[in-house]
């Protein structure tokens, strides 16, 4: 029988709602984000697979807390954000560079994308449509900013907005259905964006992952996409969270809203 090499990509869930991602051809794996090494050495076990790459996206101990775990059971590359101090990585990286894997058989282009945190990047795989963007766009949401600006944050979210609208958006974390119920708030006029809620909700309810989602749904529906929309900006201004017309200031006073949102 052929062996199966087409790649694949398997969320592995760890600690409350977090979302690790192993991607595998079936012999082969490289890991994102890997928080949790446990979590990983037993999906590699059920999947019968072998380590071969380690990729982060940025500093949280969320997502790279699992290295020194790993790297004492599997000797292989761990590449990462020049611009954070993560313990292992022996592969810096930032935008432009180019990620080539042999096995599983994988190029992945380097985007910065700040905001989250001082250097956060993302991996943009090449000839798959997956991007795999930590914790800086999420489905219906957006990463808090714990050391990047607005400013920073637009900037990084637009990079990724230019990607084509059937890339997939591998996110760190299940926040989907929160996310949404901000959105619904904060355009209470979006039919898509109510439907996507209802769905999200109905997959959470049978336990499924709501990620990926496609770049497509999150600019019709993520209001972090959606700040430059008049609507939202008068809303913004009508309930007294915004004076004036600067589009940076309207991403800052959702993201400000959506902190203290319940
Ligand atoms: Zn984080």
């Amino acid at each position: 029988m052929p062996v199966d090499q087409s790649l694949q990509v398997t969320a592995i869930p760890a600690f409350e709602d977090n979302y690790l991602w192993l991607i595998h051809d079936h012999e082969y794996a490289a890991v994102v984000d890997p928080g949790d090494a446990a979590a990983i050495e037993a999906a590699l076990a059920t999947h019968q697979l072998k380590l071969a790459a380690i990729l982060l996206t940025h500093h949280h101990a969320d997502h790279a807390g699992g290295v020194p775990a790993l790297l004492r059971h599997w000797n292989v590359p761990v590449y990462g954000p020049a611009n954070e101090r993560i313990p292992g990585i022996d592969h810096p990286l930032r935008e432009g560079d180019v990620v080539t894997l042999t096995s599983p058989s994988l190029q992945l282009k380097v985007l910065d994308v700040p905001g989250h945190t001082a250097g956060h990047i993302a991996y943009v795989a090449q000839g798959e449509p997956w991007l795999f963007c930590g914790d800086t766009l999420f489905a219906g949401g957006c990463g808090r900013l714990f050391e990047g600006s607005a400013d920073q944050m637009t900037q990084s979210l637009e990079k990724i907005a230019a990607l084509p609208n059937n890339t997939k958006v591998y996110c760190a974390h299940e926040y989907t259905v929160s996310n949404l119920r901000f959105a619904v708030a904060v355009e209470p006029e979006n039919q898509q964006t109510a439907a996507r809620l209802a769905a999200a909700q109905e997959l959470r309810a049978r336990g499924i992952a709501t990620v990926p989602s496609t770049l497509g749904e999150e600019k019709s529906t993520n209001p972090f996409l959606r700040y430059r929309e008049k609507s939202i900006s008068d809303l913004l201004k009508s309930s007294g969270r915004l004076n004036n017309e600067n589009p940076i200031a309207a991403f800052a006073a959702l993201r400000e809203w959506k902190n203290g949102f319940r």
